[in-house]
């Protein structure tokens, strides 16, 4: 490898992490400014938390699938002797937040959305990306049905507003501590009975974790778990009470669904709802949204007695089966000629920018010429051209560049015509 090679290797973005340039940005904009407008008509309102915490923050207890983050953390040691990690999930920074400014004393329910990146030391593959990138939503202290269903019709709101069209809506019941535990009995005793029939990895899993299994990916587990008995048979009556309101204001909201008694949730503090929005678009079945109610949470975490429920939609798979398009840039080409025209062209063009027409007004050219193809090559969708006899006039010529047509105005006219067209 010659030594210039070598240099760009080690320039290169590192693994699992990718740039996102000027052309792809646009649509993560547009989605995020989406999401910021969906959220916001619901009354969720965004809190920013720091990328690095305390690692132990993340240790207490993380989410769905601690064991696996705990393993795939970016921890280091700063310079004062602390080690830090960079956030592998939201949660437990949004816990921390909570108790340290004692949110949970503000009026309730308390909703907010975030977004932001994500980093673990995950597997790098195709889609996946050690720095991901989520949107994600909690509400706080509404222990009533109704907001279950209300972010799930949220969310659906959100993909439809990004022509994410094709999906279907999974809805189960995980029950809680009351009632989870005679359920956990019923299916570890079914698992043991058919343990010749699962792979090694669930076979462990029937003391640690029986509902786990019903994540493992193999074939003949999954033909397995068909059969095991379904915690929606085991609720208590708080449970299922929850769980038939909870679908009755699905209903309310006209929204179609599955119920999926496989869709489970591994750790102690998720409780009642959980659910998935996958695509059934073919070659991506596919979870878009993943969410549920975790009303031990906070307690568990040391805060607050807190019910919670929220969802987490990752960005990359997102954009992925997102029907967005960039927004056309439309660009006004301020070309001068002459260091007069060009000090009036500074000007007009702030004039123009306050109006909230984008200007751009480049410093390398000269000539008329220069500068029309300066526009044509940076796609700008106007150009005004600023000469001696124009500014004695203050009549400008404005050229349309897609059409070639061109009129002419005041500052003010040439301001409404882009308008007009924009
Ligand atoms: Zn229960
Ligand atoms: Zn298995």
């Amino acid at each position: 490898m010659s030594e210039d090679s070598q240099a760009k290797k080690e320039l290169a973005a590192i693994k699992g992490t990718k740039d996102i340039l000027p052309g792809e940005v646009e649509i993560w904009q547009k989605a995020e400014a989406a999401a910021r407008r969906t959220f916001e008509l619901y009354g969720y309102r965004e809190l920013r938390a720091p990328v690095f915490e305390a690692t132990e923050l993340f240790e207490k207890g993380t989410g769905e699938t601690s064991d696996i983050v705990l393993k795939e953390m970016y921890t280091f040691t700063d310079k004062g002797g602390r080690s830090l990690t960079l956030r592998p999930e939201y949660t437990p920074s949004v816990v921390r937040a909570i108790v340290e400014h004692r949110l949970d004393l503000l009026p309730q329910p308390l909703r907010f959305y975030y977004m932001g990146p994500m980093f673990r030391y995950d597997k790098p593959q195709k889609g996946r990306y050690r720095q991901f990138h989520q949107i994600d939503i909690e509400v706080f202290g509404e222990k009533d049905p109704a907001i279950d269903a209300e972010i799930i019709e949220m969310a659906h709101s959100l993909l439809s507003s990004l022509n994410v069209t094709e999906t279907e809506t999974l809805v189960n019941s995980v029950g809680c501590k009351a009632c989870r535990p005679a359920y956990h009995q019923a299916l570890r005793a079914e698992a043991r009975l058919k343990s010749e029939s699962l792979c090694d990895d669930c076979r462990r899993k029937i003391d640690t974790n029986p509902l786990r299994i019903f994540d493992c990916k193999v074939e003949t587990c999954r033909a397995v778990a068909e059969d095991f008995p379904r915690i929606t048979d085991y609720l208590c009556a708080e449970c299922s009470d929850h769980f038939a309101r909870f679908r009755a204001y699905l209903d309310v909201y006209g929204l179609p669904y599955r119920v999926d008694p496989r869709l489970v949730r591994g750790l102690d503090y998720y409780t009642k709802t959980a659910f998935e929005i996958v695509t059934t678009k073919i070659g991506s079945q596919n979870a878009v949204c993943g969410g549920g109610r975790y009303d031990d949470m906070m307690k568990e975490f040391g805060g607050p007695d807190l019910c919670g429920i929220g969802f987490a939609m990752g960005m990359e798979r997102l954009l992925s089966i997102a029907g967005i398009q960039a927004p056309p840039r439309k660009t006004l080409y301020l070309a001068y000629l002459g260091e007069e025209a060009k000090k009036a062209g500074m000007s007009l063009a702030g004039i123009f920018r306050k109006a909230g027409i984008e200007c751009l007004v480049e410093f390398k050219d000269k000539g008329l010429k220069a500068h029309l193809g300066r526009a044509s090559k940076t796609g700008a969708a106007w150009v005004v051209i600023v000469g001696e006899d124009e500014l004695k006039k203050g009549r400008y010529p404005l050229k349309d560049m897609s059409s070639g047509i061109q009129t002419e105005g005041t500052p003010e006219e040439i301001m409404q015509s882009v308008k007009d067209r924009g």
